[in-house]
């Protein structure tokens, strides 16, 4: 049985969407908008009080739709967006839709949020039997994941939580996502004149491009990765650098490579500073954990069959981006992220085609008549 969608509204909503500027912090527009919308549609809405920690002018949204039995399952999307991201003007071309001005579209992650709402206004006008809805829009996300991290998501734990955040084509299911570390290190020379009496001092600079040397970067394996993103330091041509400091991450599926990786990283650090005078402070921060769930969960697999039954090829995936999902994931909810199909994002090409957000629809709502 599959329920037809108003692929005119869902339309109509997007686009409103995108047209409300939120960027990172600022997402209370949109959030008013989700709120009326959700509202309307029978759902009863929160908004969090998360807004004290993450510096936001709004807290998260948390929506429910009461549905018949027991069961509950959560869908969830994130309302801010990137730079630059103010003054969207959308326009409709050949069926994709794309910002027509110098700035990005929106489909990250207003794709999500417009499937949500029209999954729930056809839910409630349907009058078909669901499980309860439970909706997550999370401010933030570009921020380091600040919104799903100040959520209090205790009450949901081991439910099941379907994130609309992906690039990859509606139908594939993302499985896995990296664990995230970053460093920051500053290394400490000591400044002499250049020219006068180099020998007197030691070049933090120096140390720190040997440290750097020694590392192993880029891909290091096929779920394995690692950067450095800035470097900086010295004063003047003339002065021998006494400061430099140093900043990187470091990605992997799995925990174990994730930690190896930052002993070597570490490794390169202090052997390049040993016995040349300087000293080094590295700060290692873990940004956020990964997740990695098996082909045969049973999220997993509702996830494909629902996609099956709208005739979409069902497959499963791995990114390599952090999401909303590593984070509800270390909060105990079984979470996987959706492909939406949108693209190009965070850039000026970002696009959406129309028959991807129709379909991103149907999934989402096969997946939630289907939850028993
Ligand atoms: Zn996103």
């Amino acid at each position: 049985m599959s329920v037809a969608i108003d692929s005119q509204r869902l339309l109509a909503t997007f686009l409103d969407l995108v047209q409300i500027d939120s960027p990172s912090g600022h997402e209370a527009a949109v959030a008013a908008y989700c709120r009326g919308a959700l509202t309307a549609a029978g759902c009863v809405v929160e908004i969090d009080d998360s807004a004290a920690i993450t510096g936001s002018d709004t807290g998260n949204l948390i929506a429910e739709l009461g549905g018949d039995g027991a069961e509950k399952v959560f869908f969830s999307a994130h309302m801010d967006t990137v730079s630059p991201g103010e003054g969207i003007k959308p326009v409709v071309e050949q069926g994709v839709i794309r910002a027509s001005g110098d700035t990005i579209l929106g489909a990250d992650d207003k794709v999500g949020i417009a499937a949500i709402i029209e999954m729930v206004r056809v839910l409630q006008e349907s009058q078909l039997s669901h499980p309860t809805i439970g909706i997550l829009l999370s401010v933030g996300e570009e921020k380091n994941l600040l919104g799903a991290n100040a959520m209090d998501a205790s009450g949901f734990c081991g439910q099941p939580c379907f994130v609309l955040d992906s690039e990859n084509q509606p139908g594939e299911v993302v499985v896995g996502a990296p664990f995230h570390s970053s460093f920051k290190a500053t290394f400490t020379g000591k400044a002499a004149h250049a020219g006068v009496c180099p020998e007197k001092g030691v070049s933090a600079i120096a140390i720190a491009a040997a440290a750097i040397s020694a590392m192993q970067l880029g891909r290091l394996d096929e779920v394995t990765t690692a950067n450095i993103g800035t470097i900086s330091g010295g004063s003047a041509d003339n002065v021998v650098a006494d400061s430099c400091i140093v900043t990187g991450e470091f990605r992997s599926l799995h925990e174990q490579r994730l930690n190896e990786t930052g002993a070597a990283i570490s490794t390169a650090i202090q052997t390049a500073v040993a016995g040349t005078g300087a000293s080094v402070d590295v700060v290692w921060e873990e940004s956020y954990p990964g997740f990695l769930l098996d082909e045969g969960h049973p999220i997993v697999q509702l996830a494909l069959k629902a996609a099956k039954r709208i005739g979409l090829p069902a497959q499963v995936a791995v990114t390599g981006g952090g999401s909303d999902t590593n984070v509800f994931s270390k909060k105990g909810l079984q979470a996987v992220t959706l492909g939406t199909g949108m693209k190009g994002i965070h850039g000026l090409g970002e696009s959406m085609a129309i028959a991807d957000l129709e379909t991103l629809t149907r999934l989402i709502l096969q997946i939630a008549l289907d939850y028993r």
